[in-house]
């Protein structure tokens, strides 16, 4: 019988509650880490659930019927969750992204979204307000979403093979269905909307060229993401992973490509347009091509944990500052403290130095900290 897993076990004796500085710093004004990264990305996971079982992700054997999520009275309420999100926003944060699990399943999100959306940036600009789902209920939510003062979405889709997203999602979800959401949304205005393809060797990797062709000249963008070694479940192997110059080859030799400019620093994918104009592809190299020398990103898991980077071993007990009755001046004040004192580069140094180090650092689950 598959053993118990308590959610507190990823993360237990690391949520370590920060202390807060006592007028030491500024409470308020932009925060740079020790390798001069600013801070300026908030992904927030809205719960541990899923309805999905992505290979990759919450395989069936670890996440089965006897997997316990966290209790509702331990996520943050939409309150403390904007809350957490202005002190971010007095620190530079100008985009926010709601992620998970699976973000849809989070009853009323488009309260939160609301209210999100009334933050403005110190020089009173509205903040970038993005969702990443699996498509699921993005037909019957897109409208709805829009409406609340969402500007942007991002879906994931694996294949455009039944059989093969099935296999992968773990749970029969038909392409289909996302395939309508992802015209729903379109045509909601959650626009540029951009489709996440995880490739996994074996998996799904003879679908890169019917992928690509498929989202040639439409409004999606299409981008590859390698598959990383984000927590311990999907029991990943380097040899599962293809690198984004191998994708990029594989489609350039029906569909010739050339490299363009970042949008701006510290974009995660890079970019690749069509030479015939039909638009572009992107490639999120987190394994061959590390970028933690431009990551931006604080990560708030969905129990109000803060994390400086994807593959953290610990994090900051930002809810217990708040349950706790701190004063936002206090929960700001150690905020900044945390985002000087960061160092994280993991990717880099596991492409660098440390082969195996994928086994040696203990990981949390992406679902928890938020993808
Ligand atoms: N459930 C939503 C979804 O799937 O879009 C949001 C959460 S999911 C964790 C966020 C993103 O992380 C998805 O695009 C997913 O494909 C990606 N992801 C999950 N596990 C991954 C892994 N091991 N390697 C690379 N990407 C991964
Ligand atoms: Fe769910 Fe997203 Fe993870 Fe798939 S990748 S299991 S949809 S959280
Ligand atoms: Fe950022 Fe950590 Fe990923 Fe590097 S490994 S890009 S620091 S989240």
């Amino acid at each position: 019988m598959q053993e118990k897993l308590i959610p507190m076990a990823y993360h237990r004796q690391l949520n370590a509650v920060p202390t807060v500085p006592t007028a030491l710093e500024s409470p308020t004004g932009f925060v740079a880490d020790t390798l001069a990264r600013p801070l300026q990305e908030l992904r927030i996971s809205l719960t541990d659930r899923c309805n999905f079982r992505c290979v990759y992700c919450m395989p069936e054997e670890s996440f089965g019927k006897d997997r316990i999520f966290l209790p509702r009275n331990s996520l943050l309420s939409f309150e403390e969750i904007t809350r957490i999100a202005r002190i971010f926003v007095a620190h530079g944060v100008q985009k926010i992204r709601l992620t998970g699990g699976e973000p849809l399943l989070r009853k009323h999100i488009e309260n939160l979204i609301g209210l999100l959306a009334q933050l403005k940036t110190p020089d009173g600009r509205n903040l970038e307000l993005t969702l990443t789902t699996n498509g699921s209920l993005l037909a019957k939510k897109a409208q709805s979403l829009k409406d609340a003062g969402l500007n942007r979405v991002t879906v994931s889709l694996d294949s455009l093979d039944d059989a093969t997203f099935k296999r992968m999602n773990g749970v029969d979800f038909p392409v289909s269905d996302v395939l309508h959401g992802l015209d729903v949304a379109h045509a909601a205005g959650l626009g540029p909307i951009k489709v996440n393809m995880v490739v996994k060797v074996g998996m799904n990797d003879q679908e890169i060229v019917p992928m690509a062709r498929y989202f040639k000249g439409s409004p999606f963008i299409l981008r590859f993401i390698e598959y990383m070694d984000v927590g311990v479940s999907n029991n990943w192997k380097m040899d599962e992973v293809i690198p984004s110059s191998e994708v990029i080859r594989r489609i350039a030799a029906h569909m010739p490509l050339e490299e363009i400019e970042a949008n701006r620093k510290g974009e995660t994918a890079g970019r690749w347009r069509y030479q015939d104009d039909s638009g572009e592809i992107g490639v999120i190299s987190s394994v061959t091509q590390a970028f933690c020398h431009d990551c931006v990103r604080a990560r708030l898991s969905t129990e109000g944990i803060l994390y400086t980077c994807l593959f953290a071993a610990g994090g900051h007990d930002l809810r217990a500052l708040m349950r706790d009755g701190k004063t936002d001046q206090e929960i700001s004040t150690a905020v900044a403290h945390l985002w000087r004192s960061r160092a994280d580069r993991y990717s880099e140094l596991r492409s660098t130095t440390t082969k195996g180090m994928e086994r040696a650092v203990k990981k949390i689950e992406m679902s928890y900290i938020g993808g």
